[in-house]
């Protein structure tokens, strides 16, 4: 079972160190979280085994990190100035403001019908660069990590030598405006992205939307998420946004309901088409505004034909935040115990863990158990299979609880039978069955775990 209300996890995320709201002590700031000590682990090993699945095992996929800062004409052909919009209402009586279409005629937080006409309202959060602000000077926090992918095609192409079918995938911040963010992390206004766009040679484009869709249904499954919480929605035509000939929504049952964790559209030829020079002497078929600043052609030559191709792209793109929210409430549960107790466990897949083991001496003032005990973590550590904890607080039971409620899978108890017999205790999260094993079994012990 999973949790049974977004305030369980909460409390758990503050509790234990995962996940604290932004600038707190100075009443926060609305849309930010920071990801603390256990939240940064969680984190990165969610986007690890996004990467490692999407460029390591694959051979069809290169990886980049472009800069968040974009430039004015980026974010201007690819639509989004115009286009990136939320329809905005203000409450005439108590002023508060609202995404009209999540309201509908009725202010949510005084119940009045006063409600100023909707009007566009742009999510993209706007800077200047350098020391003059002005009209010339304007950047944007990227709204989505995709475009300055569409914008190093050439780059990537030239260096890799690729060809049609192939990927670039990256990972990083993306930031909106969001009129009202809500329901913890999983409407924010500074989130992070995994985003892969999938170049294909137009008219394969649907045969490939259908592939991804199943391959990121079966990846989130391989993360602990419930194939039974997922559903296909199939987004209507008028919903579309600007660039999509078909979008795919995996819907997951959050705690709060049922949204979107992941998008998967077919974006056709219009990104690269929008940021392409030579427009007219491409066979582009989606509608574009004509481009006379780019000095770059975004095509790929065919190499028996030499005709150049505008490719397709299919573009799966989830949130690392809502990947986190999901993951945690899948894995968190509340058991009941023999003796009529109860305990909370992250039963959390072992590479998601934030702590790989924790391994704890009897007794913390003992100096052969502690130093013992460190040896073995400095031994697991270096196994690289990710962090290994001293657990030096004496008390065997409460580091117990506190490692079965962030998903530590192995408890691994040094006492003085490892001094005298070689041997320690390790304690599994989820059956909490307790077997020896001789300390010279560890590192192959461990390390078949994590493989
Ligand atoms: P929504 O309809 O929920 O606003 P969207 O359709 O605008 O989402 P996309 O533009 O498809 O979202 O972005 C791709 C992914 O990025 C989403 O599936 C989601 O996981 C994540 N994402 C988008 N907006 C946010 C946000 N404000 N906070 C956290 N994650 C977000």
């Amino acid at each position: 079972m999973s949790a049974k209300s977004m305030d369980e996890l909460v409390s758990l995320c503050k509790r234990r160190g995962f996940i604290f709201q932004s600038s707190e002590i100075y009443g926060g700031l609305q849309g930010m979280y920071d990801f603390g000590p256990l939240g940064v682990e969680l984190k990165n090993n969610l986007k690890s085994a996004w990467w490692k699945s999407m460029v390591y095992e694959r051979d069809d996929v290169e990886g980049l990190d472009a800069s968040i800062l974009t430039n004015q004409l980026v974010l201007n052909y690819s639509g989004h100035e115009d286009t990136f919009t939320d329809p905005l209402v203000d409450c005439k009586s108590c002023k508060s403001r609202w995404r009209a279409d999540q309201i509908g005629d009725t202010c949510p937080n005084c119940g009045s019908k006063d409600l100023t006409d909707p009007r566009p309202f742009n999510l993209m959060f706007k800077t200047n660069v350098g020391p003059v602000e002005d009209e010339g000077s304007i950047a944007y926090l990227r709204p989505e990590t995709a475009q300055q992918i569409f914008t190093n095609f050439k780059n990537i192409v030239d260096s890799t030598s690729r060809a049609l079918p192939f990927g670039i995938a990256q990972i990083g911040k993306a930031f909106r405006n969001e009129i009202t963010p809500r329901n913890f992390i999983f409407r924010v206004r500074e989130f992070e992205q995994m985003e892969l766009e999938f170049f294909v040679e137009p008219g394969e484009d649907n045969l490939w939307h259908d592939k991804w869709i199943e391959e990121r249904s079966k990846w989130w499954e391989s993360q602990g998420v419930s194939k039974k919480k997922i559903r296909f929605l199939e987004v209507p035509k008028d919903e579309l946004s600007h660039y999509s000939k078909r979008t795919v929504d995996l819907m997951y049952e959050f705690p709060h309901g049922e949204e979107e964790l992941e998008g998967i559209a077919n974006r056709t030829d219009f990104d690269l088409g929008s940021h392409s020079k030579n427009q007219d002497q491409l066979n582009i078929q989606s509608k574009i505004r004509k481009n006379s600043d780019s000095n770059s052609r975004l095509a790929i030559q065919n190499k028996d034909t030499n005709e150049w191709i505008v490719p397709f792209v299919i573009e799966p793109s989830a949130g690392v935040e809502r990947g986190v929210l999901a993951i945690l409430n899948e894995a968190y549960k509340v058991e009941k115990l023999e003796d009529g107790k109860e305990r909370i466990v992250l039963a959390l897949k072992p590479h998601l863990s934030p702590i790989k083991a924790a391994v704890i001496p009897l007794k913390k003032n003992n100096d052969d158990l502690v130093s013992l005990a460190k040896n073995i973590k400095d031994e697991l550590q270096s196994l690289g299979k990710g962090r290994v904890l001293l657990e030096n607080t004496g008390n065997i039971g409460k580091s117990y609880r506190k490692h079965d409620e962030v998903g530590t899978p192995m408890c691994i108890t040094i006492d003085f039978d490892s001094l005298e017999n070689n041997t320690v205790t390790i304690r599994d999260r989820d059956s909490m069955d307790q077997k020896t094993y001789q300390i010279h079994e560890l590192t192959s012990y461990f390390s078949n775990f994590f493989k």
